[in-house]
C-alpha cells in the first residue's frame, strides 16, 4: 500500500468520509417543521453556543428526565433509549445518585490531599484488568485519557508514529483530534499517523478474512513507518471498532495484529470508552474478549454514569518514563465525588450482574433483528456482542453498497416511534444500538416493531 494511502486512509469499496459527529444532525433547512418552542431553543442554542455544536434529529428532542433505559421529553413523551452508553448502568440510577449526593454534601476537592476513596477505587478497578496493569491515573474525559495515553506511549517507546483505524474517533484535544481519522476532513492529522482499515467482517465475509486483512494493513503501516525513518509509537484502537461501523468479530480476531505491534516495539492502547465496563458481556473490557494484553487502557463515559470521570491504566513500567519525569495534575480528575460515582457504577455492575445480562440480552436482541432481516432485505448485516449492536443497511439483499439516505431516514422514523438511536460507520449507514445496560429483554419487541415500521415508512 502506498504511503499516502496509509496517511489518509482508504476503505475498500466505501467512499466519502462522514464524521460520526456530523451524520445524524439537525440542519437549518429542517427549521420550518419545528414547533415554536423547539425552534426557539434551537435558535438560542445557535446564538449563545455558536456554530460548532450539533443536534441529533431533524426534529431535535428536548429531554428532561430519564430512568433505566427510558427518557422523557418536555411534553412527558417516553422514549426507549437505544443509544446512550453514558448512563451505563441506567439513567438516574438511584445508587449512583445517592453516592454522588452523599459525597457532594461532605467534601469535594482535588487529588493533592490524601483521600482513601480514590485508593480503594483504584485497587478495585485494577482487579478488573486481571493482568499486569498495576497503576491508574484519573482524568475527566475520554479525550483527556487518550491524550495522556498517547503521550505516555511516546515517552515509553521514544517513537512518534501511531496507527489508528480509518473512521476512529478518540476525542477532541489537539493531539487526540490529530489521531482521530473520523475528523480528517476538518482537522489536521498528525504527520506521523498511519491509518488502517478496520476489520470489516461484513465486506470481508468472515472474521478470519477480516482479521487477516487487518494484520496485513497493520504490517504495511509499520513497514511504512520504519522505511520512512519515523519510529513506531504504537497502535490506538477501540476493539469494538464502534465509529468504524461496529466490528467486534470473533474473539481473537485482531490478536495477531496487536501482537505484531508489540513485537515491533510499539505500545498498544486499548481505548475502552465504548466497549468497556461490561458492555460486551463476554468480558469486562472489550480487549479481554480478544485475549489481548494492551500496554495502556483508557476509559471514559460509562465510568461515572454521566459524572465526568475517566482513566488511563497501564503497567508501572510503561507509565514511568512519562510519569516519573513530570508532575501531573488534573484538578477535577479523580475528585472524591467523581470517585464516589465511579465506585457506585462498579458496584452496580457487579451487584446487578450487568455483564451476564448484557451478554444474554444482546443475543436475544440480535436474534430478533435477524428475524426481521428475513422480511427486510435492506438489513444487510446484524452484528455485535453484548449490548453493542450494528445493523447495516444496504439497498437490498444483492448489494453491500451503503444505504446512507435510508439509514438517516430510519433513525428519524424511529424517533417518531419513540425509539432513540443513531448511525455510525464511514457512510453513516450502520444503525448503532448501544442502550444503557439495564435494557431488558422485555424492551426488544418495542424496538423490533418500531424498526419494522421505520423501515417500511422509509421505503425499504
Ligand atoms: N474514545 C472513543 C472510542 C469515543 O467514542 C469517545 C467519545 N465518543 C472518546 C474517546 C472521547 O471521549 P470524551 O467525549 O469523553 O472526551
Amino acid at each position: 500500500m502506498a504511503s499516502t494511502e496509509l496517511r489518509n486512509g482508504s476503505r475498500h469499496g466505501l467512499t466519502g468520509k462522514a464524521s460520526i459527529l456530523d451524520g445524524n444532525s439537525f440542519r437549518a433547512e429542517n427549521a420550518p417543521a419545528l414547533t415554536a418552542r423547539t425552534d426557539s431553543l434551537v435558535q438560542r442554542r445557535r446564538r449563545v453556543l455558536g456554530p460548532a455544536y450539533r443536534l441529533f434529529y431533524r426534529n431535535p428532542v428536548e429531554v428532561v428526565r430519564g430512568r433505566g433505559s427510558r427518557v422523557w421529553d418536555a411534553d412527558g413523551v417516553e422514549y426507549l433509549d437505544l443509544y446512550n452508553n453514558v448512563p451505563s448502568v441506567g439513567h438516574a440510577h438511584p445508587a449512583v445518585v445517592a453516592a454522588v449526593q452523599r459525597q457532594m454534601s461532605l467534601l469535594n476537592t482535588h487529588t493533592r490531599y490524601l483521600h482513601e476513596a480514590i485508593l480503594r477505587y483504584a485497587d478495585d478497578l485494577l482487579t478488573t484488568f486481571a493482568g499486569p496493569i498495576d497503576q491508574v491515573m484519573f482524568v475527566c474525559t475520554g479525550s483527556e485519557a487518550n491524550d495522556l495515553a498517547l503521550r505516555v506511549g511516546r515517552a515509553y517507546t521514544g517513537g512518534q508514529a501511531y496507527i489508528a483505524t480509518s473512521e476512529a474517533y478518540h476525542g477532541n484535544t489537539a493531539l487526540v483530534s490529530a489521531h482521530s481519522p473520523a475528523l480528517s476532513d476538518c482537522e489536521p492529522m498528525d504527520p506521523a499517523l498511519r491509518v488502517v482499515d478496520p476489520p470489516d467482517t461484513y465486506r470481508y465475509g468472515s472474521s478470519d478474512a477480516a482479521g487477516a486483512a487487518f494484520l496485513a494493513s497493520v504490517r504495511a503501516a509499520i513497514d511504512d513507518i520504519e522505511s520512512s525513518g519515523d519510529r513506531l509509537a504504537g497502535l490506538i484502537l477501540d476493539t469494538s471498532f464502534s465509529s468504524d461501523g461496529i466490528y467486534p468479530g470473533r474473539p481473537g480476531m485482531i490478536r495477531a495484529a496487536v501482537e505484531l505491534v508489540r513485537g515491533r516495539g510499539g505500545v498498544v492502547i486499548a481505548d475502552e470508552v465504548q466497549p468497556g465496563f461490561a458492555r460486551t458481556g463476554e468480558s469486562f473490557w472489550g480487549y479481554q474478549r480478544h485475549g489481548l494484553d494492551p500496554d495502556i487502557v483508557t476509559t471514559g463515559k460509562p465510568m461515572g454514569n454521566g459524572f465526568p470521570i475517566a482513566a488511563v491504566a497501564a503497567r508501572s513500567e510503561v507509565l514511568a518514563p512519562f510519569a516519573g519525569t513530570r508532575p501531573y495534575f488534573n484538578t477535577f480528575g479523580g475528585n472524591p465525588v467523581a470517585i464516589a460515582a465511579a465506585q457506585a457504577v462498579l458496584d452496580v455492575i457487579r451487584d446487578d450482574e450487568l455483564q451476564s445480562h448484557a451478554l444474554a440480552t444482546g443475543e436475544s436482541l440480535r436474534a430478533g433483528l435477524r428475524e426481521l432481516a428475513g422480511t427486510h432485505p435492506a438489513i444487510g448485516d446484524v452484528r455485535g456482542v453484548g449490548l453493542y449492536t450494528g445493523v447495516e443497511l444496504v439497498p437490498d439483499g444483492t448489494s453491500r453498497e451503503p444505504a446512507t439516505g435510508l439509514a438517516l431516514d430510519v433513525i428519524e422514523e424511529l424517533r417518531a416511534r419513540r425509539v432513540l438511536t443513531s448511525v455510525c460507520g464511514p457512510a453513516n449507514n450502520v444503525l448503532k444500538l448501544r442502550p444503557p445496560l439495564p435494557f431488558a429483554a422485555a424492551d426488544i419487541p418495542q424496538l423490533i416493531e418500531a424498526l419494522d415500521g421505520a423501515l417500511t415508512a422509509s421505503g425499504a
